[in-house]
């Protein structure tokens, strides 16, 4: 394989999500060969990955392949290949196939995965959802346990198979709990004979006091009052403690009042539970003194994104434990979202435009508004008086009218929102800032950035 051009400096990107995307768009005009690798082919709009896992969308309106969409910047080298090793000292990237990557300068945007808190023997039984694979898995298990119910004679054995357990309240765990009861309610009534999918059971476990606890208690608790009109049994202050092939067992009650373990049987779990860094963060932490690494792997990373001593590596989006650096006032940590993924993938580029990397080191991140907001929309249950009829259009139309109204209304957007979408059909949580309202709105934004 003949390498990029090693009379320009060279840059390489690990990973093509949202922060490392970012980052290569924004130094097209730069005088750098980029080599960007992913371990996958395509990008991934990972805030609509629910909606593929329970078969609202198909897999191409929220993946676009690396390659195209790098098509026409030039100064653009895409591999697919999984990044094993990083030597910082000889500044080479080792690919698990293929020749060393050298690089001048380094970002490292290699995200986060799931983590089953120690658990790791949980996985099979209860599929995490982060990747397009782990999508077409939950789909693939939410479907068949309809099919073997509607065969099943046992009624027991029929409870069980209709009996879905999402485990966490976090927004994957609530936009998963609300898919499937609008489905089991309103998709898949009258397609069955022996079964009646309305009757399925729900239920979202929380460890916690309440669902979305990175939102304010009044929108928590809404959630919680939606997800329970759509028929979601919602339990909190509920620990998983043990999940097999046929059961779950949850711990309810609060800590240091635990109550016996509840055993419930259950043929589909989905895990939404916990979030850990990609493995290169400690695999970096380890070779380079001086950094740190947080309780979910993430690096903590100096104000300008760069690792203590080496200027030339940018660690950011859901790997950094960064901080962003306001003008007045505390530093504030950076949440794991994709409009700050995006913001440090800009960062990082102009930090290198500007001389940072090999040549000196960057200004500090400072994060531009991000909004937060629910987005609640799908079906025709939004505004309900101004769209009557269901159809396809207001999907989109409904996103539409939320994030403008949110942008409108500045940083008190997502209470602006949540009386609008009064009586949608689910909820779910985005972050938004304008460059991703575009990005949330459909696959052309992801495409034309
Ligand atoms: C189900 C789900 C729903 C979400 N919903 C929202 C939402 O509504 N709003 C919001 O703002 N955020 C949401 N997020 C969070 C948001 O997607 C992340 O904050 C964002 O993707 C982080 O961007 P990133 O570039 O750091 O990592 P990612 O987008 O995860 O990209 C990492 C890339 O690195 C590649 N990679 C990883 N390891 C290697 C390796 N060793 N070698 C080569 N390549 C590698 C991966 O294949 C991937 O392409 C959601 C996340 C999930 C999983």
């Amino acid at each position: 394989m003949a390498l990029p051009d090693r009379n320009k400096p060279g840059v390489v990107i690990i990973g093509c999500g949202f922060g490392g995307l970012e980052a290569a768009r924004a130094l097209r005009n730069a005088p750098v060969e980029i080599t960007l690798v992913d371990k996958t082919n395509h990008h991934l709009f990972q805030p609509l990955l629910y909606q593929v896992a329970t078969a609202g969308l198909s897999a191409p309106a929220i993946a676009a392949p690396v390659r195209h969409l790098f098509r026409k910047q030039a100064n653009v080298t895409t591999l697919l290949g999984e990044v094993t090793a990083i030597d910082t000292e000889a500044r080479r990237v080792m690919l698990d196939d293929g020749p060393a990557l050298p690089y001048d300068h380094l970002i490292v945007a290699a995200g986060a995965t799931h983590s089953y808190f120690g658990r790791d023997d949980w996985a099979p039984f209860a599929p995490g959802l982060k990747t397009l694979d782990d999508a077409f898995e939950i789909r693939r298990r939410i479907l068949l346990a309809f099919e073997a119910a509607e065969k099943e004679p046992d009624s027991a054995l029929r409870a069980a198979w209709l009996t879905f357990i999402v485990v966490g309240g976090g927004p994957t765990g609530v936009e998963m709990a609300g898919t499937m009861a609008e489905i089991a309610r309103h998709t898949l009534p009258g397609e069955f004979r022996h079964i009646d999918p309305a009757s399925a059971r729900i239920l979202l476990l929380e460890g916690g006091s309440r669902v979305l606890q990175a939102m304010p208690p009044d929108l928590s608790q809404r959630a919680k009052e939606q997800l329970e009109k759509l028929g979601v049994e919602v339990r909190l202050d509920s620990r998983v403690v043990a999940i097999d092939a046929g059961t779950v067992k949850v711990q309810a009650g609060v800590a240091g009042a635990p109550t016996t373990p509840q055993t419930i049987d259950t043929r589909c779990v989905i895990w939404a539970a916990g979030v850990a860094a990609s493995p290169l963060g400690r695999l970096l932490a380890q070779q380079v003194p001086g950094t740190a690494t947080d309780r979910a792997g993430r690096i903590a990373v100096e104000p300008d994104l760069t690792l203590p001593g080496h200027p030339e590596i940018n660690v950011i989006g859901d790997l950094a434990a960064a901080k962003s650096y306001p003008p007045h006032g505390e530093p504030q940590p950076v949440p794991g979202v994709s409009p700050a993924a995006k913001q440090m993938g800009r960062a990082a580029a102009a930090n290198k435009r500007r001389g940072g990397g090999p040549h000196g080191p960057g200004g500090p991140l400072q994060v531009q508004r991000l909004l937060r907001v629910a987005v609640l929309a799908f079906r025709a249950h939004l505004l309900p008086d101004r769209f009557p009829q269901p159809h396809r259009g207001v999907d989109r139309l409904g996103f539409g009218v939320l994030e403008q109204t949110a942008l409108r209304a500045g940083g008190d957007g997502y209470r602006r929102c949540a009386p609008l979408a009064r009586g949608c059909c689910h909820v779910s949580i985005c972050a938004i800032d304008e460059a991703s309202t575009r990005a949330v709105c459909g696959r052309r934004a992801v495409d034309d950035g």
